[in-house]
């Protein structure tokens, strides 16, 4: 006997091959598509329009379930975080951040992260494992009608998406895949591709795959001017370094005309913060800019957790930092931090994750390592062994 699948594994292409499994027909799987991802529904016997065949077929042969709900923090500001159960000893976060105009949900793509970020608290909880489609559409699809229910509106609550919870959704790409086409699906949650947002620390070649399947906005985590540096902030780019980073960044801008690439740029006191980052950060773009690259900065305040080392910039620094590529005609914003009292601002969800990597042990090691302040342009680094 097989087990019963979760639905919300499956995109509307993939629910259509499960239902002629059954012997229905492709209308049906969007009748039932738009029943779980519109409706919130989770009951087949409930699903009145869906034929009594299909939901006598349905119960016992699949569900629709969400991931256990461990916690959820409220912030003064009406950030909320939750935090999911995913099995093994391993929690992942969420977080909805409301504000005048859009509600967005932030959520994970791993449980950990192999990666490795030095200013990262889930980089240095190391890296379990990925998550399957359905985890991540079910952090979406129990937000959504958990918000609906709570501010008991019959509206769309969340109106954009961004993969920039735990893990590196690019090291997790054939999961990712359809469950950015169900958020984008009309008869899903019927996200615009511009408001469902891909955040990736540089994994090239997903980059390419990316544009090509479903050219979502792109954020990249950025936080460094010179390989020299980014070498010790991001590991990743030890294997694309920025040339060939930023060179698939303006690939990927072919896929998606008028759009920009959002790169971040976590301010860290005294590390990547000087005047002479911001200059080689500005000729890094406009060396890039002449191929196509276009482009926005988002700064933002490190959130200091004891583990890294690293200090926040202080606000007058970061202020002339986006001085410097604003007068430049580089369009810089700092991000607001959001959800401080409940640990739920960027950099700071760290979930609970059993380590099956050694990630962790390598990032302890670096613990003790003080990142000083590396000249822009300065030799590479050599690569220390991962
Ligand atoms: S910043 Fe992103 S890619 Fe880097 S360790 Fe954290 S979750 Fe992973």
């Amino acid at each position: 006997m097989t087990a019963p699948v979760n639905l919300l594994d499956f995109d509307l292409e993939g629910l259509a091959a499960y239902c002629e499994t059954l012997g229905e027909k492709r209308f049906r799987a969007t009748q039932l598509f738009r029943w779980i991802h519109q409706r919130g529904g989770s009951d087949f016997g409930q699903m009145s329009d869906l034929a009594k065949s299909l939901r006598e077929k349905l119960a016992g042969a699949a569900h629709v379930t969400a991931l256990p709900v461990l916690s959820q923090h409220a912030s003064r500001d009406g950030t909320i975080k939750w935090l999911f159960d995913v099995g093994g000893g391993n929690a992942v976060e969420a977080v909805f951040i409301p504000e005048d105009d859009r509600g967005t949900l932030c959520i994970s793509s791993q449980a950990g992260c192999a990666v490795g970020c030095r200013f990262c608290s889930t980089g240095h909880q190391g890296f379990s494992r990925n998550l399957g489609t359905g985890e991540i559409v079910a952090q979406l699809w129990f937000a959504e009608h958990f918000l609906r229910r709570h501010l008991q509106t019959g509206e769309r609550v969340i109106s954009n998406v961004v993969m920039m919870g735990m893990g590196e959704p690019l090291q997790n790409y054939d999961r990712l895949a359809p469950a950015l086409r169900t958020m984008l699906d009309d008869h899903g949650y019927g996200l615009s591709r511009r408001r469902v947002t891909v955040s990736t620390s540089g994994v090239v070649p997903m980059m390419d795959r990316l544009a090509q399947d479903c050219p979502v906005a792109l954020a990249v985590s950025l936080h460094a001017p010179s390989d020299a540096l980014r070498d010790a902030l991001v590991p990743l780019n030890r294997k694309y370094p920025l040339a060939e980073l930023l060179a698939a960044c303006t690939r990927y801008l072919a896929h998606a005309p008028r759009d920009f690439i959002t790169f971040e740029y976590c301010m860290l006191d005294g590390v990547n913060d000087q005047p002479e980052h911001a200059r080689t950060l500005i000729e890094l773009v406009r060396a890039h800019a002449a191929s196509g690259l276009r482009c926005k900065f988002n700064l933002i305040p490190f959130n200091p957790f004891p583990a890294s080392g690293l200090l926040r910039s202080p606000a007058p620094r970061v202020q002339a930092f986006a001085k410097a590529l604003n007068d430049a005609g580089i369009v810089t914003t700092v991000r607001k931090t959001r959800g401080d009292d409940i640990d739920a601002a960027c950099g700071q969800l760290a979930g609970d994750v059993r380590d099956r990597t050694r990630v962790a042990e390598r990032m302890a090691r670096q613990r003790s390592v003080v990142l000083h302040p590396v000249p822009a342009g300065a030799a590479r680094a050599p690569t220390p062994a991962s």
